[in-house]
């Protein structure tokens, strides 16, 4: 399918236009084959050798992410977390990194722990704070700047442009976790980022059914390449079960984000004004501090994600969850049934969340009764 004729959500609904040339299939067969036959005259002409490197079922997946996010190349990974720890161990002991204050906390620790252990030297900034990263990048040092926008769990935006141009100035290059803004909403290499980052596990496969990651790079060239042997080496790719899920998923990418983000925004804006909520943190919010941004480079929508302060504190927030009939209590992000979580509990001491915030993940149900269920919830928490 031609990316100049067919608009993005053309080409993730026929996922490019593959039909198999055997069957004449609309949808690829799973292949399981861990090792491919060597030509006689002891070459590769298929291209491929053994499956830690690749496997053809995530073709499909990783060219029509790339025809998405406007890139060069995608790499599919077995998760978020192997997909993110690739680009910074791409990166040499010694190098410089500046990376947001507020991003998923997995990564955040795996960077304080593991990664500065490793040798690499970590600035943590706020990045809704231009001027932050400004600071914080050491030219000719930092090798990296890593962004997440919207950012869990309070959805703070970061200006993908006005950082790109901070971290290209200084010699690094721009890393972007956009598994919250989506290809529908943002493609962060229009906006200056070198690397796209995606838990594939939320909004590209919607389903909560694999634990997936990706990687979209801007340009083919030696830095993607040493991504690519990193997968290769560490064997952190996704099997091929999987891999056919996310291909699936990716198919309704579009109408489940756009879904989410009508019913989010109309969430956000009764909630502001509910008796029991202190404040609702959503990007699509005009009074909400990075809003201005959103509107820049989110477009179509703010998002399915929101998390609200529940008056009362923590204790109050807890007892809101604990209420909830629709909503589902569990972790995660970005499937169709709608999840609510205290991300404080499960972030730990020293997390930026603050106690008396539930993170909320808008799926697909009607929104008036998710409305419903989290007013009765509060209400109920609040009286008991
Ligand atoms: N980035 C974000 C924004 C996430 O929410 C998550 C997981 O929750 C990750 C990265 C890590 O992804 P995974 O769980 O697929 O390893």
């Amino acid at each position: 399918m031609s990316e100049k004729k067919f608009a993005p959500a053309s080409l993730a609904a026929q996922a490019m236009g593959w039909i198999d040339p055997v069957t004449r299939a609309v949808v690829p067969p799973i292949h399981m084959a861990s090792t491919y036959l060597r030509d006689e005259d002891n070459g590769y002409s298929s291209g491929r050798i053994y499956g830690r490197a690749d496997n053809p079922t995530f073709d499909q997946a990783e060219a029509t992410l790339t025809a998405l996010e406007g890139g060069a190349k995608s790499l599919i990974f077995s998760s978020g977390m192997s997909a993110a720890s690739a680009c910074f161990l791409a990166l040499s002991p010694g190098d410089h990194v500046v990376a947001s204050k507020v991003m998923y906390w997995a990564l955040r620790n795996w960077l304080m722990t593991f990664a500065t252990h490793w040798g690499l030297k970590v600035d943590f900034v706020d990045s809704d704070k231009t001027d932050q990263v400004a600071a914080a990048v050491k030219p000719g040092l930092t090798k990296l700047v890593w962004i997440e926008t919207p950012a869990n769990p309070t959805w703070s935006v970061s200006d993908i442009a006005a950082i790109a141009e901070i971290a290209h100035k200084a010699g690094a290059l721009l890393g972007v976790d956009s598994t919250v803004a989506t290809p529908v909403l943002t493609r962060p290499i229009e906006h200056g980022a070198d690397i796209v980052m995606h838990s594939a596990t939320k909004y590209l496969n919607g389903h909560s059914d694999i634990i997936a990651g990706a990687l979209t790079g801007a340009r083919d060239d030696a830095h993607w390449a040493k991504l690519r042997t990193i997968r290769a080496q560490l064997g952190t790719i996704l099997g091929q079960t999987e891999a056919w899920l996310l291909m699936r998923g990716m198919r309704t990418l579009f109408p489940r984000v756009a879904w989410a983000c009508t019913s989010a925004q109309s969430l956000a804006e009764k909630l502001a004004e509910h008796p029991m909520v202190e404040q609702v943190l959503y990007p699509g919010l005009p009074s909400f501090a990075g809003h201005a941004v959103a509107a820049k480079q989110m477009k179509g929508g703010f998002g399915g994600m929101l998390s609200v302060r529940v008056k009362g504190g923590e204790r109050a927030a807890i007892a809101t969850a604990a209420r909830v009939e629709l909503w589902k209590r569990a972790t995660s992000l970005g499937g169709v049934e709608s999840l609510i979580e205290h991300r404080a509990s499960i972030e730990g001491p020293g997390t930026p969340c603050p106690p008396d915030l539930l993170r909320l993940s808008v799926g697909v149900e009607e929104s008036s009764d998710l409305f419903d269920d989290l007013d009765q919830a509060l209400k109920r928490a609040h009286n008991a």
